[in-house]
């Protein structure tokens, strides 16, 4: 579990420094930027309207930057996936790897595995293409109206 700190408590927070990938990645609806549309205040030093940036902004914060997980080279603009989680009230913490760069989720996957030994992790490939959720085995049967919904397989670990 090395590099995995899941924990309720919250670990020293990074800094996004040269990462601007879920300004791409993820839409924001206060700007009406759609998903994989690159935010037109992405500048250089991140973002050009920092102070004014619309609370989605503000609040979002991927698991690396919250430093739950990874190494520094693991930073989402180097690695070329983004985690973060969702709670969900019947089945609990999920978490999920966004993949933005194709063949980035094959290269994470000691760590995918690692984590998904005790958490559940969607994982959501580019062109969201044979999505799946990873996690225990006992996992599975709870998921499985949640799985039919998405239309995504299960592999246990
Ligand atoms: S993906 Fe994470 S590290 Fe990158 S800019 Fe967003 S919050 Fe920061
Ligand atoms: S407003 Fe700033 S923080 Fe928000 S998506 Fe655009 S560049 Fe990123």
């Amino acid at each position: 579990m090395d590099h995995v700190k899941l924990t309720s408590d919250k670990p020293n927070p990074r800094v996004c420094g040269g990462c601007t990938a879920c300004c791409t990645v993820y839409p924001v609806a206060a700007l009406n930027k759609k998903a994989g549309v690159t935010c037109q205040h992405v500048c250089e030093t991140g973002c050009a309207i920092y102070s004014t940036h619309p609370q989605e902004c503000k609040t979002y914060e991927c698991l690396w930057r919250s430093n739950h997980l990874g190494t520094d080279e693991d930073r989402p603009d180097k690695s070329g996936v983004i985690f973060g989680s969702n709670f969900d009230q019947e089945l609990g913490l999920i978490l999920y790897a966004q993949e933005f760069r194709e063949g980035s989720i094959k290269k994470l996957m000691p760590l995918i595995q690692s984590i998904a030994r005790c958490n559940l992790v969607y994982l959501a490939y580019c062109h969201n293409k044979n999505n799946v959720v990873m996690g225990p085995m006992n996992r599975a049967t709870q998921l499985s109206e949640f799985l039919e919904a998405k239309n995504v397989a299960f592999q246990s670990q």
